[in-house]
């Protein structure tokens, strides 16, 4: 489990707000599962119960057949329907004792059925229901931090539901079934034994609440040093081409040996803290045996020591031995079982934390957008990530079919505006209209299957790749996914593939490049036909050639066709109806890339450096791009 400062954890606020998140976990996710939770309660009550008729039968048998001292009877059965021959009642014996033991496994195996069943459907539906809120959070819940923390609700945080759901409430029914039963029995025989033989018990329950008490803090201890660990081994792979590179192999070795060591203590502490823990309990049970059998053997041979008075068969004496012992380790559970209840309750409180939270965009509207000419109108749009604002005022219309460029420095906004189209975020103020539609006003569905978006880092899921083009477009049939593939120039690199069209690529699959990986993304938007499309940066990654093929797929994509394009090599949008530039968050310049030329601005001296007809950007552009540096440095810290 990772550790988290209040500032990783977004949903640390809404949290707090949950209250009896396990009586919610049982409210709303516990009765479908009723049938479950009854098989399961009370198979454990049966199964329990008959694993101490062995026992009861063991102690008759000695008292009745054996020694026969006493009368050879059974508690609820009239002795009439008993044998009376010694063979007789020590077949019965037997018999029942088979017989408990065969009844008891039957009971046991519905007993697991029952736990089970339940932990592994509740436990299934909350990880659904919590993936599914997950996405449909905004995208400020996905920087690096916070997926880190999401990754471990969905994993970590159901996981230890399910242990709880499991394990936890099958011990503490075994332990409130063995209690209960063994302690009546007890007193049934000889209350005055039970006195005696039960003295350990309140002394194992003060003793365990120290030891929970005690390793608690240890426990959280080792949470967090093994968070820091597989931060440090995450982060590690991700960079492994950086440590290779700046070979510094044997730092990092350094590094996670101390992460490690780090782990290795507080687990040892912990490790330390239960070694001691269970022989003690061992002793103090052992403390409870001696006595029992010191206060129970003397009165057998010599009658009722001290205070006590009355007789002790030897069978009974055998009874209380026995089932004292059966009690013990049910009484040591008890501080595990209050652990796995609380680490529970802090899980599922998280769990819910997600579940409660509003950040989702707001509302979705049921309206659904509309696209008849496709004309896109910002409107006086101010945007930040926080407070501060990274793009403001921006105001521009793109006509219907046009293409609109979105140019300038790194870091000036241009993701930022066609970010606020898709509605990844929404706009502080001001407005985006597609058609006079408020983007806000129409449902995200219909919103984002009108825009196709090619993006500068395309990710591919892992699958094969025609199920990678047709991604979002589920219905095409073979003959389009091949045909858009032709169109984004990436039928040939297919076709050469392995197992062409079937190649799994993704995650575990093969590799494609950078250029490889943009052209299945661009097959996916020919495929999607959208109305309006959104081409992020979509051709950086390939080389001169390929991206003078992929052009020429584009344009025909692009003609007639409402079109958001951002590219460093100007070259490839020259030819845009309109050109914005961008320079920290404002709009500088507008026009073509005629105009633009004669106005001599920012995009001249852009052009000019591109092309090659001056060498460097005037001082003016440098120093304004040194200061932006500077302050995104300083608001890094
Ligand atoms: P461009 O596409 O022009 O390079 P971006 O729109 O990507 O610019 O970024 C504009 C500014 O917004 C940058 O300063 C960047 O650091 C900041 N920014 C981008 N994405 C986020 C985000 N998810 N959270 C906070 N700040 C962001």
């Amino acid at each position: 489990m990772a550790v988290h400062d209040a500032d990783d954890d977004p949903f640390e606020a809404q949290r707090a707000t949950v209250d009896d998140s396990i009586r919610r976990l049982f409210r709303e996710y516990g009765l479908d599962n009723t049938v479950e939770y009854a098989v399961g309660i009370l198979a454990s009550l049966v199964a329990r119960l008959l694993d101490l008729i062995p026992p009861l039968m063991l102690g008759l048998a000695i008292d009745s057949i054996f020694l026969q001292e006493q009368a050879f009877s059974l508690r609820f059965v009239p002795d009439a329907w008993l044998p009376s021959t010694q063979e007789g009642q020590f077949a019965l014996t037997v018999g029942i004792i088979a017989g408990s033991f065969l009844l008891g496994a039957v009971f046991h195996w519905l007993r697991n059925w029952g736990w089970n069943a339940s932990a592994q459907n509740i436990t299934h539906e909350i990880r659904v229901d919590s993936y599914s809120q997950m996405q449909r959070l905004g995208m400020e819940f996905f920087s690096d931090k916070q997926t880190g923390e999401l990754m471990s609700i969905l994993s970590n945080d159901v996981n230890q539901l399910e242990r709880f759901l499991n394990d936890g409430l099958n011990s503490a029914s075994r332990l409130i079934v063995m209690v209960i039963a063994i302690a009546a029995i007890l007193f049934t025989l000889n209350p005055q034994l039970a006195l005696v033989a039960l003295v350990p018990v309140p002394l194992i329950a003060a003793f365990t609440y120290a030891f929970i008490t005690i390793i608690r803090p240890k426990y959280k201890k080792m949470r967090a040093t093994v968070g820091s660990l597989n931060s440090r081994l995450e982060n590690n792979l991700g960079g492994i081409q950086v440590i290779k590179s700046s070979n510094t192999e044997r730092y990092e070795d350094d590094r996670v040996d101390d992460a490690s060591m780090e782990y290795y203590d507080a687990n040892w502490d912990a490790i330390w803290t239960r070694i001691k823990f269970f022989p003690t309990l061992q002793a103090i049970s052992g403390v409870g045996f001696v006595l029992t059998f010191l206060v129970g053997g003397y009165w057998i041979f010599a009658g009722a020591p001290g205070p006590l008075t009355g007789t002790l068969s030897v069978g009974d004496f055998v009874v209380f031995i026995t089932l004292t012992q059966q009690l013990i380790w049910p009484m040591a559970q008890f501080g595990q079982i209050i652990n796995m209840y609380q680490r529970a309750d802090a899980s599922s409180a998280r769990i819910f934390g997600l579940m409660d939270e509003p950040g989702v965009l707001a509302e979705d509207a049921d309206t659904d957008l509309v696209v008849e000419d496709g004309r896109v109108e910002y409107d006086g749009v101010t945007f930040g990530y926080d407070e501060d604002p990274i793009v403001e005022n921006i105001d521009f219309t793109v006509e219907p079919g046009e293409t609109a460029a979105l140019v300038g420095p790194t870091g000036a906004g241009k993701s930022t505006v066609l970010k606020l189209l898709l509605r990844m975020y929404d706009v502080d103020s001001g407005a985006i209209r597609i058609d006079g539609q408020d983007v806000r006003n129409v449902s995200l569905r219909s919103l984002r299957q009108s825009i196709g978006y090619v993006s500068q880092d395309t990710f591919l899921f892992y699958g094969t790749v025609r199920e990678n083009i047709a991604y979002g477009t589920f219905t095409a049939d073979d003959e389009a996914v091949v045909e858009a593939a032709k169109a984004a120039e990436a039928h040939d690199f297919i076709s050469d593939l392995p197992n062409g069209y079937d190649t799994m690529v993704g995650e575990r699959g093969v590799k494609l490049s950078g250029g490889q990986r943009q052209r299945v993304s661009i097959a996916r938007a020919i495929l999607k036909d959208p109305e309006i499309l959104v081409l992020d940066e979509a051709t950086s990654d390939v080389d001169t050639e390929t991206e003078m093929l992929i052009q020429r797929s584009l344009d025909d994509l692009t003609e007639n066709r409402t079109t958001f394009a951002i590219a460093h090599r100007l070259s490839t949008i020259k030819d845009a109806e309109g050109i914005v530039v961008l320079e920290d968050g404002r709009i500088v310049e507008r026009g073509e890339h005629d105009e633009l030329l004669e106005n001599g601005g920012l995009y001249a001296h852009l052009w000019g450096v591109q092309a090659g007809e001056i060498d460097e950007l005037p001082e003016e552009f440098i120093e304004r791009a040194a200061k932006r540096q500077a302050r995104t440095e300083a608001g890094d810290d």
